[in-house]
C-alpha cells in the first residue's frame, strides 16, 4: 500500500487525482496549500507528492525545495502538476528538486503511468540499499 500526498487548491483537480489514486489502491492524503502539504509530509512521510505548482502563499515549486532540502523528507519523489506545459517551465520545475512533471488537464493514463514509474524506480531503489 502506498500513501501519496496531492497538494492542489484546485477542488476539481483534486477530486479527480483522488478518484484516480484511490482506484489504483493507493492511500490518498490531501492538503489545500503548501504549508499544510509541508507538515504532512513531514508527519506521515508519503511514498509519493503530488505538487500543484500555482497554489495560493507559497508556490509549488518553493515547497518542493523546501522538502528537497530537508533530510527527513528529501527522498520522497515530487511530481509537479503543471498548467505550464512549455520548456522553460520543465527547467524551472527540475530546478526546484522535482523528480517528474504531469501536465494539466490530467489524463487519466499518463497519470498513472507516470506514478506507477516512479514509485516502482524508487521500490527498486530501495532494495538495492
Ligand atoms: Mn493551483
Amino acid at each position: 500500500m502506498t500513501k501519496v500526498l496531492v497538494i492542489e487548491d484546485n477542488p476539481a483537480n483534486m477530486t479527480l487525482a483522488m478518484f484516480l489514486l484511490e482506484s489504483a489502491g493507493h492511500t490518498v492524503l490531501s492538503a489545500i496549500d503548501a504549508e499544510t502539504g509541508l507538515t504532512i509530509a513531514r508527519v506521515q512521510k508519503p511514498d509519493l507528492i503530488l505538487m500543484d505548482i500555482q497554489l495560493p502563499g507559497m508556490d509549488g515549486l518553493e515547497a518542493t525545495a523546501i522538502l528537497k532540502a530537508d533530510d527527513a523528507t528529501k527522498m520522497i519523489p515530487v511530481i509537479a502538476l503543471t498548467a505550464l506545459a512549455m520548456k522553460g517551465d520543465e527547467e524551472r520545475i527540475r530546478a526546484a528538486g522535482c523528480d517528474g512533471y504531469i501536465a494539466k488537464p490530467l489524463a487519466y493514463k499518463e497519470f498513472l503511468t507516470t506514478i506507477k514509474a516512479l514509485l516502482q524506480t524508487q521500490s527498486d531503489a530501495a532494495a538495492t540499499t
